[in-house]
């Protein structure tokens, strides 16, 4: 959605979990292309913003936009997965009896909008696009290792090929370097680099050299609202960020 330059939009979202404000009023937009990271304390509601996004929870009030014409309130969670927003959660999920290239292509397979994908065939653009994931993840030496044999990194990227070989628009990312090696994180700061533009990215982070690496804009979400947003400088210079980060 170029012309209107967001792929997101979340305009006035609340959702209440028994009395609960978990999301208060929250309002923040994506562009195409954009790498956003969002940061804020335990219980901010980083998570039930993605919930929303993805439609596994339904807010009490606010919209949600996929561009600028898709009204994601209407749709269910599997429609959403269809559309091309993939979503990755903080654990790995491979599978470890297969090898990198078996997860891959079985990643090809469980294309959400065909359940019947049983007599699924690998197209030359989907080789094609195999290959490039491989490189993408850093992986390419590693086609028949077994996913299980994979360090903890190598399994979290596996799992990003996994959503790539969808193609998705937009990928929501919840804390992807966590458990990593400093030259893991590095690579992975390189990997999501290298999808800035093709993809829109979402990445709940709190590893700071991290998010320094990789992102021009950051939100920072404090009470299921934003506190802030801008650079990293910006917002850790911002004297309500420091308050929420160090305690009143
Ligand atoms: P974060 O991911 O930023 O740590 P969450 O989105 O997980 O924050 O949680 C925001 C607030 O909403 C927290 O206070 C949490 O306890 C509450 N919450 C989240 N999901 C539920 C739920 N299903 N039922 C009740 N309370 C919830």
């Amino acid at each position: 959605d170029v012309a209107h330059g967001r792929i997101l939009y979340l305009d006035d979202v609340s959702v209440s979990f028994d009395g609960f404000r978990a999301i208060n009023k929250l309002s923040l937009d994506i562009a195409p292309g954009e790498l956003r990271c969002i940061i804020g304390p335990n219980g901010a509601g980083k998570t039930t913003m993605m919930d929303i996004i993805t439609g596994k929870t339904r807010p009490d009030a606010g919209s949600v936009f996929f561009g600028s014409t898709i009204d994601l309130l209407r749709y269910k969670e599997a429609e959403i997965a269809g559309m091309g927003i993939g979503r990755k959660f903080q654990k790995p999920t491979v599978f470890e009896q297969l090898t990198v290239f078996e997860n891959l292509e079985l990643a090809l397979k469980t294309d959400k909008r065909v359940p019947a994908s049983v007599f699924f065939q690998a197209s030359s653009e989907d080789r094609d696009r195999l290959a490039q994931v491989l490189r993408t993840i850093h992986l390419a030496d590693s086609v028949n290792r077994q996913a299980g044999n994979l360090s903890h990194g190598q399994k979290q990227w596996l799992e990003i090929g996994m959503l790539l070989m969808q193609d998705p628009k937009l990928l929501l990312l919840d804390e992807p370097v966590a458990g990593m090696t400093d030259e893991e994180t590095e690579r992975t700061a390189e990997l999501f680099l290298s999808l800035k533009g093709k993809h829109s990215l979402m990445v709940v982070e709190h590893d700071m050299s991290f998010i320094q690496a990789i992102s021009e804009k950051v939100t920072v979400l404090h009470e299921g609202s934003v506190l802030a947003e801008g650079t990293l400088q910006q917002v850790q210079g911002d004297e309500r960020v420091i308050e929420v980060y160090l305690g009143r």
